[in-house]
């Protein structure tokens, strides 16, 4: 076992159930092939991954550099950089978010505004710190004018976040919002009627909530269901690892 680890205009994260969205989802994004990989005796090459593809890293900080440099998709046009995602390389919990917002893309880090102090908080207030899980998002880079990405960016971004959950091989994987819950739990997955429940597949459990963002616009009838969410993962935790 691992050593237990240590608004705006926000059309991104209004969308904690996204009409529509489900069948764009169907087959699951995460049972897709990887579009970086080149096809079997094609011998084409994924644009910006080099000549491996994602599947031969094995190291986090090699796929970082690997994914800063991808243009895989034209959100990278519109944003400053890659916001890749920061944590411990071991972390037994990830939290999933949807794309970098203006902080995050600013400062090339996930979750650091004012979501990203909720989730901080959230975090403290059930025994966990920040440094010890790993924060990502489904898209890498920052949709013009935070809109929802398309499913083209997410399918095209996806194999970098599957790549790092196959490195850091986190036990628990926090679903914050609607997108990242149907994109990697089930497409016909909605948060206001699903959150709080737990989801078992290939070994990792997943725990479905708001999207923190969700959350500062909804205070009142959110603040409390997400908190009980957080009970819930610590409960989880506990039971996992003490
Ligand atoms: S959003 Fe993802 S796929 Fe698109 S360029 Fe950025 S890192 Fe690459």
């Amino acid at each position: 076992m691992k050593t237990k680890p240590q608004i705006i205009q926000r059309s991104l994260f209004e969308a904690e159930d996204v009409p529509g969205q489900a069948k764009l989802f169907d087959p699951p994004l995460s049972e897709r092939p990887d579009p970086g990989k080149p096809k079997e005796g094609s011998g084409d090459q994924p644009s910006g991954l080099g000549p491996l593809g994602l599947d031969g890293i094995d190291d986090l900080e090699l796929l970082r550099q690997t994914v800063l440099e991808c243009r895989r998709c034209c959100l990278r046009q519109g944003a400053r950089g890659v916001v890749f995602g920061e944590g411990n390389p071991n972390a037994e919990i990830m939290f999933v978010g949807e794309g970098p917002g203006q902080t995050e893309d600013e400062l090339g880090r996930p979750f650091v505004g004012r979501a990203g102090q909720l989730l901080d908080l959230m975090l403290k207030s059930h025994g966990f710190s920040r440094e010890e899980t790993f924060i990502a998002n489904i898209v890498k880079c920052r949709p013009p004018g935070n809109r929802l990405p398309t499913p083209q960016e997410v399918e095209a971004c996806l194999p970098n976040l599957m790549a790092q959950i196959r490195i850091i091989r986190p036990k628990i994987i926090v679903t914050l919002g609607a997108l990242a819950s149907q994109t990697l739990i089930d497409p016909g997955l909605r948060v206001t009627r699903d959150r709080g429940k737990w989801f078992e597949k290939e070994g990792i459990s997943y725990l479905v909530t708001f999207h923190p963002a969700a959350v500062l616009r909804d205070e009142r009838n959110k603040k409390r269901l997400i908190w009980e969410d957080f009970r819930s993962l610590k409960q989880k935790y506990e039971q996992l690892y003490r």
